[in-house]
């Protein structure tokens, strides 16, 4: 059976989109940690990150890099930082969360309510400075 994350690529599940290329999905996560948590994924579905082969980790982490440059452009965090915990969903995924203030709590645990609204903002702000 596809991973929630692999229906999210094929448009069967709808996602707040960031960024795509040829191999990578990036999309805001649907219970956020701080405005503007974004998950990236590779379209190929596996589980842990690190059964992901050693080019597959390098690629995906630079296609992170270029959405976290325009998570930094467009939401001016002091800096986005970065998770890899993949417990709840079993498709592989690096969390980019950006960090506001210091005194921040950085955790998965936290969450922030963002309305529907807000989150169609929040991706459109993003997606205009990504630059792949
Ligand atoms: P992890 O597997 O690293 O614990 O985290 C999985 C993340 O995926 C969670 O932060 C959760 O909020 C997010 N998530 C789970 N289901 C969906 C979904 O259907 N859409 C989106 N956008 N995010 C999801």
């Amino acid at each position: 059976m596809s991973s929630i994350f692999t229906k999210i690529i094929s448009g069967e599940i709808p996602s707040y989109k960031i960024a795509e290329d040829e191999k990578h999905y990036a999309f805001l996560d649907i219970n956020p940690a701080a405005k503007g948590h974004t998950l990236c994924i590779p379209k190929r579905e596996v589980d842990y990150f690190f059964d992901l082969k050693p080019n597959e980790i390098g690629e995906l982490t630079k296609f992170s890099q270029k959405v976290a440059r325009a998570i930094d452009r467009s939401l001016k965090p002091i800096r986005t930082g970065v998770i890899v915990e993949g417990m709840e969903v079993p498709h592989a995924h690096i969390h980019l969360i950006p960090i506001y203030k210091e005194t921040q709590a950085f955790s998965l645990g936290k969450k922030v309510e963002v309305t529907e609204d807000g989150m169609r903002k929040l991706a459109q702000q993003i997606r205009q400075k990504v630059e792949l």
